[in-house]
């Protein structure tokens, strides 16, 4: 999840941690998790994803991430996905995208208009590239 900012502030809905799925983990995601974790590899890969063929996800317990608990519970450890949720550049590129997130996340800023919020988003990716 990001920092918070103009566009974003974190309801605590815990919403973006439930499903019977989670997003999916790459390669440097695997490596942060267990870094993260300081367990072995295979320690992780049995208590804590679910891997289809390529696809490594988290497990879930009732509906919402392993990891969830009043919060997400491994903070630096997370997958990328998780760290830059709900700012998804897709938004950029069609309103109905800024819309299924701000359905998804009530933390989405409700005041912005589409045009102002992508505004404001294109200054926070370029001073976060810094
Ligand atoms: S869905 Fe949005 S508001 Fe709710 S916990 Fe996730 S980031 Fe925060
Ligand atoms: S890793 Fe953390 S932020 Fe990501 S889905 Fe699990 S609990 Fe939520």
């Amino acid at each position: 999840m990001v920092e918070e900012c103009e566009l974003f502030e974190c309801q605590q809905c815990g919403y973006c941690c439930h499903g019977e799925t989670t997003v999916s983990l790459d390669s440097n995601d695997v490596e942060r998790m267990v870094r993260y974790l300081k367990l072995h590899k295979q320690e992780v890969v049995d208590k804590y994803w679910r891997i289809t063929g390529k696809v490594i996800q988290m497990k879930t317990i009732d509906g919402h991430c392993i990891f969830f608990e009043n919060g997400c519970t491994i903070h630096s450890g997370k997958p990328w996905r998780c760290s830059q949720w709900p700012l998804h550049p897709s938004i950029l590129n069609d309103e109905s995208n800024f819309e299924a997130i701000k359905e998804s996340c009530p933390g989405i800023s409700r005041t912005l208009s589409y045009e102002h919020f992508c505004e404001k988003f294109s200054q926070f990716i370029s001073e976060n590239k810094k």
